[in-house]
């Protein structure tokens, strides 16, 4: 697998399970196998924050979903978020359509 095809395969996770039992199903390979990913747990002290797990990545979140948001943007390839309902769109022009038609924070009336 090239980068180029490990990025497309990135992107085309959607949730909602976890990133990695996502890969080895999708990949169809164990576990073990999954050195494609640059995936592994930290080998920190988490304590009591959220760390990315993402290979050599330092981020460290004080909440999941803080962890989860850039986990989306810096490793999946999201490059939007809406900051009323947190959801994670693929780029800033959807932005403005999500917001009008499917946020589920969106003002009516
Ligand atoms: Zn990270
Ligand atoms: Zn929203």
């Amino acid at each position: 697998m090239t980068p180029e095809e490990w990025v497309e395969f990135v992107q085309s996770y959607a949730g909602p399970e976890e990133f990695e039992a996502w890969a080895c199903k999708t990949l169809n390979i164990p576990k073990e196998m999954l050195y494609i990913a640059p995936y592994e747990p930290p080998p920190r002290e988490a304590n009591g924050k959220f760390l990315c797990k993402y290979f050599g990545c330092l981020g460290e979140y004080t909440s999941k979903q803080g962890r989860e948001n850039h986990f989306n943007s810096a490793h999946l390839g999201f490059r939007a978020h809406c900051l009323d309902c947190n959801a994670v769109l693929m780029n800033e022009g959807s932005l403005p359509r999500h917001k009008r038609e499917s946020c589920t924070k969106r003002k009516t009336g």
